[in-house]
């Protein structure tokens, strides 16, 4: 292995050779193309038919490593050389006849052969996050299909060989049916795509990830998860809420509010003690805080809703749970936002109830990249 670095070029106009076979080169062609590069795919058999070959590549068959003429043809007008996948002597031949002529030399990992699914997690919105694994599996995808919860700011540099595939759920809105958007991972798989779906925060929380597996399971078709970083602990943290703090709360439970809970899960609850933390809260809100309070729950105690976490426009309000409705009806406060309520509200900095004890905390995060703040 030689030591290499990893630069950024432009190769828009520039022509670039690529040796592999149309199957294992599949992403570095797709990747140049949209990057406006003009492709020959050099392989080791005969050119395909024209039925078979991708539009905008040039096509050529691989010299033997003993023609060198017929090499020089190939590699001499070109302004760089990609290798995905040919044999070592010949990569030998290559590299060396590019280092004379100072044509750029590149290795790219080949595609897989077998499609498969990649459900990553995508964290609460900000590209930085994601995961590392979730960033070198969007690098390496050749469809994306996200949600509009997902980081889809940087996604086209992200997942540069990958066609970004819209499926952006809003509440009480599914343009496109989870049965469709199902149908649609597994045909692409089996096509032989590395498909990437993208959700917010983790996939199996409140994400439908598990039916997306059970779909992929059922058709055959490999699927892995990649988990990421769910709102339910990270939003909180965004607006300085610990979910736990020795003392305060030894327990955290994450409520969907889609389906509001009995009145007998909410007595469980509030018996329980410790924080509640409601996403997708905000249409069923008076509903949950009257069942709280109707089981017990003190009406003074701290809490908090935090819209758009990690956005520029993030905003949270702090509150207690009595007045918790009114001032989401007053303020106007929207989805997608996180209801925290216990006594970690007040650690909070601006948790007030006399709390405050995390109040030197900088908890605009990350603050270099968030205008306005
Ligand atoms: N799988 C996701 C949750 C999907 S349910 C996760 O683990 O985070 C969608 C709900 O998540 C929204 O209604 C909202 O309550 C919450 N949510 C997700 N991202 C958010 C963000 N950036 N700011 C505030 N709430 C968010």
């Amino acid at each position: 292995m030689v030591a290499a670095v990893q630069i950024e070029v432009d190769v828009s106009g520039r022509k670039v050779v690529v040796f592999g076979t149309p199957r294992s080169a599949r992403r570095v062609l797709g990747r140049q193309l949209r990057a406006g590069a003009r492709v020959t795919l050099v392989l080791p058999g005969p050119v395909p038919p024209v039925e078979e070959r991708v539009a905008g590549v040039r096509y050529a068959t691989q010299p033997a490593r003993s023609d060198t003429s017929g090499l020089l043809r190939l590699v001499g007008p070109a302004w760089s050389v990609v290798l995905v996948d040919l044999d070592r002597d010949l990569r030998d031949r290559v590299t060396e006849l590019c280092r004379q002529l100072r044509v750029l030399v590149q290795s790219a990992p080949p595609a897989a052969e077998q499609g498969q699914v990649v459900l990553v997690g995508g964290g609460p919105g900000h590209t930085r996050l994601l995961t590392l694994e979730a960033v070198q599996v969007l690098a390496e995808a050749d469809v994306v299909v996200h949600d509009r919860l997902a980081p889809t700011d940087d996604l086209a540099a992200l997942a540069p060989g990958a066609e970004l595939v819209d499926v952006g759920k809003s509440p009480h809105h599914h343009p496109v049916s989870q049965r469709a958007i199902e149908e649609q991972l597994v045909e692409r798989a089996r096509a032989g795509a590395l498909v990437v779906r993208l959700k917010g925060g983790d996939p199996f929380v409140f994400g439908r990830g598990g039916e997306e597996v059970q779909a992929c399971l059922a058709a055959g078709v490999g699927v892995r998860v990649v988990p990421g970083v769910s709102s339910a602990l990270a939003v909180p943290a965004a607006a300085g809420i610990p979910v736990t703090h020795r003392g305060v709360a030894h327990a955290f439970t994450v409520l969907s509010g889609h389906v509001p809970p009995a009145a007998a899960e909410l007595d469980a609850l509030v018996r329980l003690g410790g924080t509640i933390v409601v996403l997708m809260g905000m249409a069923t809100l008076p509903l949950v805080v009257d069942g709280l309070l109707g089981a017990g729950m003190a009406p003074r105690t701290p809490a908090a809703v935090v819209e758009r976490g990690y956005s520029p426009s993030q905003r949270s309000t702090f509150t207690t749970v009595d007045r918790l409705p009114a001032e989401v009806r007053r303020l106007d406060v929207r989805s997608p936002a996180v209801v925290v309520i216990g006594d970690v509200v007040a650690l909070a900095p601006g948790g007030g109830a006399g709390g405050d004890l995390l109040a030197a905390l900088d908890s605009t995060w990350p603050a270099e990249e968030v205008p306005g703040r």
